[in-house]
């Protein structure tokens, strides 16, 4: 399976990292070894400094595609979680200026926790509420609608480039509010008032 992860798919975030709004989707990968599940702790990697957060939706792949039309994506999911697209922003940034990947930055060990999946086939897929507390404190909030491409744009556009298998995940990018983790904090994503995902730092 794979984990493919979309670059700046909502307004807000895109500017506050100071970048562009996207004319189509931007897509990076992480590896299976990347995924924290059943809430265990993240430790801090000694590399980084400056570990961000990012919420994100995150889609499960439930028929193998390619080539999938626009309007046929929405049959290729059928659960949605909560996820965190940890990212070691001090790397990340030495990676951009010199025009590198950004690998060290995006895919180490743990870099993406992921809550338990709930079915979306009673939901609105279009209109999923979720939002990110940090120590208590709401630091990120959306839906789905705020997103910039939706699942199916997304699905559509990933699936021109590559295969998408039963299993594959989809971490849809992250809305504004993203923000560094210290040694101690504790994370909780809700997703439609429901508390999904609970990481701690260690
Ligand atoms: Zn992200």
């Amino acid at each position: 399976m794979k984990v493919i992860c979309i670059g700046r798919n909502y307004r807000g975030h895109a500017k506050e990292l100071n970048n562009p709004v996207p004319d189509r989707p931007i897509f990076f990968m992480k590896p299976q070894s990347a995924l924290l599940m059943n809430n265990r702790p993240f430790f801090y990697p000694d590399f980084s400094r400056n570990i961000h957060y990012e919420l994100e939706l995150v889609i499960r792949i439930c028929r193998p595609g390619k080539y999938i039309p626009l309007e046929h994506g929405g049959s290729f999911f059928d659960q949605v979680a909560l996820g965190l697209d940890l990212t070691a922003r001090d790397l990340q940034q030495q990676c951009k200026e010199k025009g590198l990947p950004w690998e060290i930055a995006k895919c180490f060990d743990g870099s993406a926790p992921l809550s338990p999946f709930v079915a979306t086939e009673k939901t609105d897929t279009r209109n999923l509420a979720f939002y990110l507390l940090k120590n208590g404190e709401k630091v990120q909030e959306s839906t789905s609608k705020e997103m910039i491409f939706d699942f199916n744009a997304l699905i559509s556009y990933v699936s021109q480039f590559m295969t998408l298998k039963i299993g594959d995940l989809i971490f849809t990018g992250t809305p504004a509010g993203v923000g560094p983790v210290q040694i101690g904090d504790h994370l909780e994503g809700y997703l439609n008032e429901e508390k999904l995902l609970h990481l701690q730092i260690r």
